[in-house]
């Protein structure tokens, strides 16, 4: 793809938006960027950006601006719907989102991972477990380091190892994965993709280009996820916590075992007593890797000392403190209804459960089984805080607590030796603060100085 003196109109600035910009310019591409934040929201990076010789548009989206364009690359954060996109759609501009951009320039092969939940905690033990193999590995995408910023590192011989969200896929053409992981599809984001199918159907895309050669991972258990299994051109291999599967990991006796091909034995990778992150999801976590570092080349024994040495990425189902026999712990990044069933799940009861912020248009009551058997009282925290107060009235003691700090001084007072804090909220954190990452940092502030509480010290 050529890109000098090509016009790009990059639509979005963030990380990947900006990362996507320098990238295009620097390959000698006229390059504007076009966002809907006003230029002080934007101040930090506009000085970075007209140094580089791109030009800006703040505030809002010019129709001009879309029309004149060659190629328009939009950023996961922002519509496929929004009118200015449509409309240059209809005018036959093309329209690729970044993970494409940097996919036809990325050499090597890649490694992808998707799914509702799970994709961070995975595409880490999977860059670890390839780094231990001694396999050329960079890791990127929705992680945290957009893929372009892969490019000037990667050689024929690197393996990118690259979660890949449904935002990111919906613009996606050539995209092509020699290793395609779907770890689950449970419901999220269907206040952007409209309906469950669609979500489905955005996260199908992870293995559109793919042909014979190529392997689908696939999680033999979540009903969704394997129904993709019909639609793939690739190899498909399985996961399952629940049975043996003919091609793929699962769980038998206490082990990891995997099968590589039809006519060969299962091979014993690990015991499950040597993962040391907590809950069953990250036991699934754990069998789709040693699946695709498998199929990646990776040996048996290096994805068994990467896993032992893993620990829980930061925000995810992280252990903060033991205060007076209280666990406490930290899963801000549960913002859907399935990350919040899983961390439940991981305890088995006396659960003092902080549920809310901004909903996504999700079905709270599919938690009423979990909080009926493990949970001793939910504190409802930001803007869902009624939706789930009216769904789940009845079913579990339910406080309004409103705010973070109000729900931590709540539970602070209620909770007994053997118990267990979550924050596990089931939404996204934007009602109240910048991020989930931001929310989970206020939380264990809000730990820190429990601490020192005269009301703790006399439980
Ligand atoms: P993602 O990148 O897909 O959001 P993370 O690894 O960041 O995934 O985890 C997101 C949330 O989902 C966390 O609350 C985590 O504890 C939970 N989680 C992790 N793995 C799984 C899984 N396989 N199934 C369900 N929930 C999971």
């Amino acid at each position: 793809m050529e890109l000098k003196g090509k016009k790009v109109l990059v639509v979005g600035l963030g990380k990947s938006g900006l990362a996507a910009a320098i990238f295009l310019r620097r390959r000698g591409a006229q390059v504007t960027v076009s966002d809907i934040r006003s230029a002080e929201a934007l101040a930090k990076d506009i000085p970075a950006l007209l140094e580089e010789g791109i030009n800006v548009e703040a505030g809002g989206h010019g129709l001009l601006t879309f029309r004149r364009q060659d190629l328009i690359v939009v950023s996961p954060g922002v519509p496929l719907d929004t009118p200015e996109l449509v409309q240059a759609k209809s005018f036959g501009r093309p329209i690729i989102g970044e993970l494409e951009l940097a996919a036809r320039f990325l050499k090597g092969k890649i490694l992808a991972v998707t799914g509702s939940n799970g994709k961070t905690t995975t595409t880490s033990l999977l860059g670890e477990i390839l780094e231990k193999a001694g396999i050329p590995t960079l890791v990127g995408g929705n992680i945290g380091v957009p893929v372009v910023a892969l490019i000037d590192d990667a050689t024929d011989a690197t393996w990118s190892v690259l979660e890949v969200s449904s935002f990111q896929l919906e613009s996606t053409e050539q995209f092509h994965p020699s290793i395609a992981v779907i770890l689950n599809i449970t419901p999220d984001h269907l206040d952007r993709h409209g309906s469950f199918e669609n979500y489905a159907l955005a996260k199908e895309r992870i293995f559109a280009a793919q042909d014979e050669h190529d392997y689908v991972v696939l999680n033999a258990d979540n009903v969704r996820a394997a129904a993709s299994a019909k639609r793939s051109k690739a190899q498909v291999y399985w996961f399952s916590l629940e049975h043996p599967v003919e091609l793929g990991a699962w769980v038998e006796g206490g082990a990891i075992v995997f099968r590589s091909a039809k006519d060969v034995a299962p091979e014993t990778v690990m015991p499950l007593s040597s993962i040391p992150l907590k809950g069953e999801h990250n036991v699934e976590n754990v069998l789709a890797a040693v699946c695709a570092a498998r199929l990646a080349g990776a040996s048996a024994e290096s994805v068994r000392a990467a896993v032992e040495q893993f620990k829980a990425v930061e925000h995810r189902l992280e252990y903060v403190a033991t205060l007076n026999g209280v666990e406490i712990y930290n899963d801000s990044k549960a913002t859907n209804v399935d990350a919040t069933a899983k961390a439940i799940a991981a305890f088995p009861g006396n659960i003092h459960l902080i549920l809310g912020g901004k909903d996504k248009n999700s079905d709270y009551t599919e938690l009423a089984e979990l909080l009926r058997s493990r949970v001793k009282a939910v504190y409802t925290i930001g803007s869902a805080a009624a939706k789930i107060e009216s769904q789940l009235r009845g079913v579990v003691t339910l406080h309004s607590c409103e705010t973070l700090a109000k729900a931590v001084s709540a539970i602070a007072a209620a909770a007994h030796p053997g118990d267990v804090v979550l924050l596990a909220p089931a939404c996204s954190s934007f009602d109240q603060f910048e991020s989930y990452e931001h929310r989970g940092r206020v939380f264990k502030e809000l730990v820190n100085e429990w601490r020192g509480w005269k009301v703790w010290q006399n439980v």
